[in-house]
C-alpha cells in the first residue's frame, strides 16, 4: 500500500483526496491520499517522518510552500518560482518541485490556448501568480504582473523572462492588447468581487481564474458578459494534481476520472479551497 498526502495548516475540506483516489482506483494501485497537519513550526519533523515512514508523496500546501524548500532538493523551476507543492520522497534527500505552473498551463492547453507569443497579464504576485507568471512566461508568452503591491509585482517581473510589473491601475492598458488574462489573487473567494474593473474586459481574450471556490466568480461572470472566454479554476487544480500524479507513479493519469471526482468534490457544500 503506497501512501500520498497533503501538507497543510489547515486542510480543510481538501479536494484531493477525492481527486488523487479516483486515479488511484482507476489505475488500480494499492495507494491511499491524506491530509496531514502538522504546526507550522514542526515542518521539517513532518518532512523528516514522512520520508521515515515510507510516505511516497506530497502535496503542499498554505503555509509551507516557500518553507518547505529548506528541507528538500527543489527542481530548477521549485527553486526559481521560491515554492515547492509537490515532495516525492522515492529519492534521498526528498525532491521539491512546483506543479502549479505547469497546471495552469496544462489547464489553458485543454481549452485550446495558444501561449507562444501570447500576451498574457497576471493579476497577483503571490503564490500562485509567481508560479502562473513564470509558467506563462516559460511556454512563450509575453507577461505582464500586476499587484495590489506595485512593489512584489515589480520584483518578480525582474525575475520573469520577458516580464514588465506594476500596479493595478496597469490593468485597463495592458489588457486592451492582451490575449490571456489570469486572476492569480484571492480575491472572489471570500465575497462575490473581482480585482479587474468590468469595462477592461473584452472578447478577445481567455480569462482563467486561479480561485475555484466559488467556480463561477465575479471576475468569470463579467468576462463571459463581455465575451471573453473562459477557465475556472478548478483545470488548474486538475492538473496540478496530474502532474503530481504522474511524477509520483510514473503512470499516465486518468484525467476524466479525476476531473470527474474534483467536479463532484467541488459540488459539495463543504467544498475546501486550499490547495
Ligand atoms: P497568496 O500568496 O496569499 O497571495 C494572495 C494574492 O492576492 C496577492 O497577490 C495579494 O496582493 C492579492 N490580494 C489579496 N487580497 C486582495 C485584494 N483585496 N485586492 C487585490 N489583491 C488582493 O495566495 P496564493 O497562494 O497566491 O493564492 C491565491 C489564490 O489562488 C487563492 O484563491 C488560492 O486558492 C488560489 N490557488 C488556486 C490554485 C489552483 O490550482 N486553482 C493553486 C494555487 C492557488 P498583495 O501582494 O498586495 O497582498
Amino acid at each position: 500500500m503506497q501512501v500520498f498526502g497533503l501538507l497543510g495548516n489547515p486542510v480543510g475540506h481538501s479536494l484531493s483526496p477525492p481527486m488523487h483516489e479516483a486515479a488511484y482506483d482507476h489505475l488500480g494501485l494499492e495507494a491511499r491520499y491524506v491530509t496531514f497537519e502538522p504546526a507550522p513550526d514542526d515542518l521539517e519533523r513532518a518532512i523528516d517522518g514522512a520520508a521515515a515512514l515510507g510516505v511516497s508523496g506530497c502535496n503542499v500546501t498554505i503555509p509551507f510552500k516557500r518553507d518547505v524548500l529548506a528541507f528538500v532538493e527543489p527542481d530548477p523551476l521549485a527553486q526559481r518560482i521560491g515554492a515547492v507543492n509537490t515532495v516525492d520522497f522515492g529519492e534521498s534527500p526528498p525532491t521539491g518541485h512546483n506543479t502549479d505552473a505547469v497546471g495552469a498551463v496544462r489547464a489553458l492547453g485543454r481549452h485550446d490556448v495558444t501561449l507562444e507569443r501570447a500576451s498574457a497579464v497576471v493579476v497577483g504576485a503571490g503564490g500562485a501568480g509567481r508560479a502562473i507568471a513564470f509558467g506563462l512566461a516559460d511556454a512563450g508568452a509575453t507577461v505582464t504582473i500586476c499587484n495590489r503591491t506595485a512593489s512584489k509585482a515589480e520584483t518578480l517581473a525582474e525575475a520573469v523572462p520577458g516580464a514588465t510589473g506594476g500596479g493595478l491601475g496597469r490593468l485597463p492598458v495592458a489588457l486592451s492588447s492582451a490575449d490571456l488574462l489570469v486572476n492569480a489573487t484571492s480575491v472572489g473567494m471570500e465575497a462575490d468581487q473581482s480585482p479587474v474593473p468590468p469595462e477592461a474586459l473584452h472578447a478577445d481574450l481567455t480569462v482563467m481564474d486561479a480561485v475555484y471556490t466559488p467556480l463561477e466568480t465575479r471576475l468569470l461572470r463579467d468576462a463571459a458578459k463581455r465575451g471573453a472566454t473562459t477557465v475556472d479554476g478548478a483545470w488548474m487544480l486538475l492538473y496540478q494534481g496530474v502532474a503530481a500524479l504522474e511524477r509520483w507513479t510514473g503512470e499516465s493519469a486518468p484525467v476524466e476520472a479525476m476531473n470527474e471526482a474534483l467536479r463532484q468534490g467541488l459540488s459539495s457544500p463543504v467544498a475546501g479551497s486550499g490547495e
